[in-house]
């Protein structure tokens, strides 16, 4: 495989040694990693067309991977797989200023996707603390939230267009960017969010939306989670232009702070820390003072307006991730829960967790206006499922989803059939099988 590829595609395409395989080998928490073939870095749809047919001939598995920032292990060999870098497919970001769109190489990281549509006047409004390392063709790999779903939804919502290649070798091309076009299956929908198990995308065309005049983000100190999914709630209804509800626990700054040597915003430092970011006409600012000075039980509070108060205030909840990586390989759950239940099963999952193992530890942080919390478990082997079990299944029961934003990659594979019937799993199965036939495209990956 490595000298055919080689030959096809020039031999600086294809990386053996060690040193430069590893780091594509482990995923960024360190949980799930495996022996790749070697490495692949095509430069065109063609290139990747190309490596594509080398696989289904010679029956290699191939694992697509963009910024290999993805937190569920799909983006990572199980062993014996290649693995297809997109580093290498950059083309653009190239803005249609008229359209409000942009379109790039599935390479291209989100913030320079960013940065290219604030310079024409433009935004891109999905944004995630992986920014600078997530690839534009990675979050629509895996359906993208992040910080802003409250006002913008996920990365599906702004895919206008999308060229991949299947599993079958053929390519698939709809980048037009028509914004009403009913003709038939929305295939880039449907490659939205599918992980890499149907095809390997290779660019994509994104709506944009308006710049913001303005933008104010506030920290807002509450006793519990209760009062911060009320106060969030009463945000969402009462604020407009709200974009972003998040949470973060005093355990969790606290490491946060630690870590990275942050002073203490608010102080003391309240039990549960609630982020509101509002954006758009003048005065956001001023709409923000006038709701916190609304809420009843604030346990202290700090407004920013300038952009570098703004990512002092927003640093403490983005780097949970990173802080918490650095306690060990942690097992992470990013689930969505019914409103009125989400401090009912974090007490349930808390009590759980503790009783697995003296030194297991809960965090949780995440993104609570949308219901969606980042429970995470440092503390236990990697390979014990202990946790894995309890949590799911309590969020299962509670009606909540075992996967928000993350995907189910392998490290929810297990626990599908939570999330899932046996008909939508079997009608799932029979996509996968119609558009990669040889099973070629991550295997064990989602199914
Ligand atoms: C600090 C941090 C914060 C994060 N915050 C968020 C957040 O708020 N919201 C959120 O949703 N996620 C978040 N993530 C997860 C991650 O950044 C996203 O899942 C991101 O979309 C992954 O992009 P990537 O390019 O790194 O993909 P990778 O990690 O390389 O791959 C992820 C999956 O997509 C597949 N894939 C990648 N590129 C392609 C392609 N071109 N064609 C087909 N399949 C492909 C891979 O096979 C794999 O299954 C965060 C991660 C980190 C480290």
């Amino acid at each position: 495989v490595i000298e055919v590829l080689r030959a096809a595609l020039g031999a600086d395409r294809v990386l053996t040694d060690p040193e430069l395989v590893a780091p594509h080998e482990t995923d960024w928490t360190g949980r799930w990693n495996g022996p790749a073939v070697a490495v692949v870095r095509p430069r065109s749809v063609e290139e990747v067309a190309e490596v594509v047919a080398v696989c289904r001939t010679t029956g290699t598995p191939l694992v697509p991977q963009g910024g290999n920032t993805g937190l569920v292990g799909g983006g990572v060999p199980r062993g014996g797989e290649l693995i297809l870098s997109t580093a290498a497919l950059l083309s653009g970001p190239e803005v249609d200023p008229v359209a409000g769109q942009v379109l790039a190489g599935a390479g291209v990281t989100l913030g320079a996707v960013q940065a290219a549509a604030t310079a024409a006047g433009w935004r891109y409004p999905i944004d995630l603390g992986a920014r600078d390392s997530a690839t534009i063709g990675g979050t629509v790999a895996t359906n993208a939230g992040g910080n802003h779903v409250l006002a913008h939804g996920m990365t599906r919502r702004h895919l206008v267009g999308l060229e991949a290649v299947l599993g079958t070798g053929a390519v698939v091309s709809h980048l037009g960017g028509l914004v009403k076009d009913n003709t038939g299956y929305d295939l880039p929908g449907l490659l939205c969010g599918s992980e890499g198990t149907l095809g390997v995308i290779t660019a994509v065309r994104l709506a944009l939306v308006p710049a913001p005049e303005a933008t104010a983000v506030a920290l807002v100190g509450l006793d519990d989670l209760a009062a911060a999914v009320a106060v969030a709630a009463t945000a969402r209804r009462t604020v407009p232009g709200l974009e972003a509800a998040e949470v973060v626990l005093a355990d969790g700054s606290a490491l946060v702070r630690e870590t990275f040597a942050l002073p203490v915003v608010l102080e003391p430092e309240p039990p549960v820390t609630l982020l509101l970011e509002v954006a758009g006409t003048l005065g956001a600012g001023d709409r923000l003072a006038a709701f916190l000075a609304s809420v009843d039980g604030l346990r202290g509070s700090a407004v920013a307006e300038d952009r570098a108060g703004r990512a002092a205030l927003w640093r403490v909840r983005e780097e949970h991730n990173p802080a918490i990586n650095r306690l060990g390989p942690p097992h992470k759950y990013d689930v969505t829960l019914p409103a009125a239940r989400l401090d009912a099963v974090v007490t349930a999952v808390r009590s759980r967790v503790g009783g697995l193992d003296p030194s297991a530890r809960l965090w949780v942080f995440g993104h609570v206006g949308d219901g969606n919390l980042h429970l995470n478990v440092t503390g236990l082997d990697p390979a014990d499922e202990r946790a894995d079990d309890a949590v799911l299944a309590l969020v299962a029961e509670a009606g909540g989803s075992i996967s928000a934003e993350h995907g189910i990659g392998v490290a929810k594979r297990p626990w599908l059939p939570l999330a899932r019937s046996p008909e939508e799993i079997a009608a799932f199965r029979a996509i996968k099988e119609a558009l990669d036939p040889d099973g070629i495209l991550n295997p064990g990956v989602l199914l």
